[in-house]
């Protein structure tokens, strides 16, 4: 036995593969692969080779539809990765949730790329589709997408006005999908 800090595992995590260990508790298999059904520390008995999960109710994890309040950690023409930081309506979160928001679920007309609607940085308001890890956001809604952005050129906050998103530096409108409740109003 060690005191090794134990891992935390989320729903849909990997695990390891069959040849390693034999699936414990909370634990499914998929195409020879080991993974987590829920949120919560990983068991591993090194003796028997079983590797297991168990499970904490206490803390609050993304779900299926579910509100979360997110920032754009990484961006690529047809998808982002969003760092959750907040469910609307629940608890605190205790562990690091990222979620996926495809281009294709950024509005409800059609968005040629993703940094039409969001770019790095951005906070957003988005809904949970997927029960499992990495989750798949979607911003269509109209309270869904930006709620908070600075310029991609100078930095400087943008404010909300005349139905866009504008720089008072560079007197310049960036393209967003923008949530009704972006924070800074045109007053
Ligand atoms: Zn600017």
């Amino acid at each position: 036995m060690t005191n090794e800090k134990k891992k935390v595992a989320v729903p849909g995590e990997l695990l390891g593969v069959e040849e390693e260990y034999v699936p414990g508790n909370n634990v499914y298999v998929e195409d020879g692969e080991l993974y987590s059904n829920t949120y919560g520390a990983v068991d591993l008995d090194s003796q028997n080779k079983k590797i297991g999960v168990t499970a904490e109710n206490k803390v609050a994890i993304p779900e299926l539809g579910d509100i979360v309040e997110g920032v754009i950690a990484s961006a690529k023409e047809d998808s982002c990765s969003v760092t959750i930081v907040a469910i609307k309506g629940k608890k605190p979160l205790s562990g690091n949730f990222s979620g996926v928001l495809h281009v294709s679920q950024v509005a409800k007309s059609y968005v040629n790329t993703i940094f039409d609607a969001v770019n790095l940085n951005d906070r957003i308001l988005a809904k949970v589709m997927t029960s499992w890890a990495p989750y798949q956001l979607s911003t269509a809604d109209d309270d869904l997408g930006v709620i908070y952005a600075t310029c991609t050129r100078c930095g400087e906050e943008l404010v909300f006005k005349r139905g866009g998103l504008f720089c008072m530096r560079d007197k310049f409108f960036e393209r967003k999908k923008i949530s009704r409740s972006y924070l800074l109003k045109e007053v």
